[in-house]
């Protein structure tokens, strides 16, 4: 089969390798579209370990074409989203329903080889059934969604709440969506782009704020009477932004810590955070559980991934759409890979 492989940083080549062999408990998919997220581009510049040769990519949609010993409930020919967080199951933190915590878990494309190839197999606890109402290119963005609905779990926002959505890349997109489906009476969505505002407007944002760097916080403030807003969800993870999250919450406010990106910040605001009372929420990842509740939220037209998805392109031009990335970020919001 076709696959990209990666044999160190920056060299990866569109080669000829064997097809995978599926194995008691697993699927065999025939890849139809993976995206490309910021953790392959971490990986692929070399900033995220990984072992060489490594075939990278896991936010992917297929068909199922081989069933694996001992499987029930799947069958060949249905259409499927990868689950690429691998977990345990017999863990503390699986039984406890925090498969994401596992901590003997993995990555698909990252500890084990992905799906920028022809065929990947997973085992059968990792595909969710994607149906006809999502289509296979916007089907990849159901793991962001996962990832959104599972911060969403942590915290309430509650029918009537005031809530700010602190970058507007794939995952801010879809807080601000989710934010309004819970009921939030206003949600002002922050970026600096203009074009990526008004895409916040599409996904349900009622305000906006930050365009070209100007002061979020201040318009915040305006926007709420001075009194700032009832959740902050921080989608970008860099310190000034976590900083400015938590100056725009109102005292007893919550602030969610979403994007990752600094591994530490430096001045973090101790005081603000006793004086404001504030409820810093942290999430990782997603479980089984938001796939399927993300996947019903699409397929109900509730949430439209289409928007998100800025380019598709063919396996041969996965090198082009990964320098895109690593030179300018914010140029495209999400390049899918057609396989
Ligand atoms: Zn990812
Ligand atoms: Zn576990």
């Amino acid at each position: 089969m076709r696959a990209a492989v990666l044999h160190a940083p920056r060299d990866l080549r569109i080669e000829e390798v064997p097809k995978p062999q599926v194995r008691a408990g697993e699927v065999l998919l025939r890849v139809r579209a993976t995206a490309i997220c910021g953790t392959d581009v971490g990986i692929y510049i070399g900033k995220e370990k990984t072992n060489y040769p490594r075939i990278q990519g896991h936010e992917s949609t297929g068909e199922i074409v081989e069933i694996g010993e001992g499987v029930r409930d799947l069958s060949v020919g249905e259409r499927v989203v990868i689950n690429p967080a691998v977990f345990c199951r017999d863990c503390f933190f699986c039984h406890y329903g925090t498969t994401n915590l596992c901590n003997q878990g993995g990555l698909f494309g990252r500890e084990f080889d992905g799906s920028f190839a022809e065929y990947v197999r997973v085992p059968a606890y990792s595909v969710h059934k994607l149906p006809e109402e999502i289509s296979f290119i916007d089907g990849t963005s159901l793991n962001v969604l996962a990832t959104v609905l599972r911060a969403h779990d942590r915290f309430a926002v509650k029918p009537g709440d005031l809530v700010a959505v602190v970058g507007q890349g794939v995952a801010g997109l879809l807080h601000t969506r989710v934010a309004k489906l819970r009921g939030a009476s206003k949600v002002i969505g922050i970026s600096r782009s203009q074009w990526k505002l008004d895409l916040a407007r599409q996904f349900g944002a009622d305000e906006v704020a930050g365009a070209g760097g100007s002061d979020a916080v201040k318009q915040v403030m305006e926007i709420t009477g001075g009194r700032g807003v009832d959740v902050v969800i921080e989608s970008v993870g860099k310190g000034d932004t976590l900083r400015e999250s938590m100056e725009m919450v109102r005292p007893g406010g919550v602030v969610v810590a979403f994007g990752v990106g600094a591994k530490s910040i430096p001045d973090f605001p101790h005081y603000l955070m006793y004086y404001k009372e504030l409820d810093l929420v942290g999430s990782r990842g997603m479980r089984p559980v938001d796939y399927e509740n993300g996947i019903r939220l699409c397929a109900n037209g509730q949430i439209d991934l289409k928007p998100l998805v800025t380019e598709v392109l063919p396996l041969e031009k996965l090198k082009d759409g990964m320098e895109t990335m690593v030179s300018n970020p914010g140029k495209a919001l999400r390049i899918v890979i057609n396989i």
